[in-house]
């Protein structure tokens, strides 16, 4: 293609809400075959809501909601900030935590009112030894069928409630998935959260091809395999979590409504958060580079 034409191609861009980092990005944008999505707050809108508070015999809600909020009160995860404001609801003023530590891709642990307290996925509780009861276990995987997020709540050294959050997928994203095939492309769904709900998230959409339960760190990485089969890879991405996966993908798209280090490390911004600008910017640059009319 000409200058001019690359030019044009990024000047139309942006009036479709792409913002592209420069003219040499389209011809990847062109060449892209796959196209991998981050789940929570790509295609989902990341705003997750407090639904179901599930406790072990003998454990009261209150207290559960309580320890559980103060601890999520200092993260700023959407699930954290479900889990927070949702306690703050049901529970009114939330106490302070100490010590408290963010384990990306796990959840969050600290001390609060003199418990140690851990609230996360079953993976975090399962590196401390602590066994979910078959009550909280029964919730958690009813919760997972029906496309909710479980999160679990432990204070010394006991499991003692699941908590059940979810956020919905974005209006536009199913069409999105279904113009994104029309061009041609795989669409694969990435995330870390737990396979049942990614495959409901998967099935609503259409994608049969689902990677859950990924670490934040290993993201990266399944972007490479999907290189090393031969693919010409596309991203998109919202989260501090998929900066390094967008970086490594031949094409990175990050969502205008996620974080600072997304769109750092992307290729090109969906600059209203909406994946329907991710099928505009490849049929922009495939015209643009003349392969379709
Ligand atoms: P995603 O890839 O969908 O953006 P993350 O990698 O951020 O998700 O988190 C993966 C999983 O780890 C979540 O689904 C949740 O189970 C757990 N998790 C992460 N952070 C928190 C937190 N602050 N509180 C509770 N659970 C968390
Ligand atoms: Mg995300």
């Amino acid at each position: 293609a000409t200058p001019t034409a690359l030019m044009v191609g990024t000047g139309r861009g942006a009036q479709l809400g792409i913002l592209i980092k420069g003219p040499e990005v389209l011809e990847n944008t062109r060449r892209a075959d796959t196209i991998v999505l981050d789940k929570t707050g790509t295609v989902t809108t990341g705003r997750m809501t407090l639904l179901g508070v599930h406790t072990a015999e003998g454990t009261d809600e209150t207290e559960a909601l309580r320890l559980a909020g103060a601890l999520e009160h200092a993260s700023e995860h959407p699930i954290a900030q479900a889990v927070a404001t949702g306690a703050a609801e049901r529970v009114g003023a939330l106490p302070a935590a100490e010590d408290f530590v963010n384990l990306p891709g796990l959840g969050v642990q600290g001390v609060v009112a003199g418990h140690a307290v851990l609230v996360g996925r079953e993976r975090l509780l399962a590196e401390w030894a602590i066994a979910l009861p078959a009550e909280l276990d029964q919730a958690r995987t009813e919760a997972e069928a029906a496309g909710r997020t479980a999160i679990t709540v432990a204070w010394d050294g006991e499991a003692r409630a699941v908590l059940e959050v979810a956020d919905a997928v974005r209006p536009t994203s199913a069409e999105a998935v279904r113009r994104l095939r029309a061009l041609g492309l795989t669409p694969i769904l990435l995330t870390g959260d737990n396979k049942a709900v990614a495959e409901a998230v998967g099935s609503e959409l259409g994608i049969e091809r689902v990677v859950a339960e990924v670490m934040p760190e290993d993201k990266v990485d399944v972007v490479r395999r999907l290189q090393e089969e031969g693919r010409t890879v596309a991203m998109v991405g919202d989260g501090v979590n998929d900066a390094a996966a967008l970086a490594q993908a031949d094409l990175g798209l990050a969502m205008g409504t996620g974080t600072d280090a997304a769109i750092e490390a992307g290729d090109l911004t969906l600059v209203r958060g909406d994946l329907g600008a991710a099928a505009d910017a490849i049929r922009l640059s495939r015209r643009t580079l003349g392969t379709i009319k």
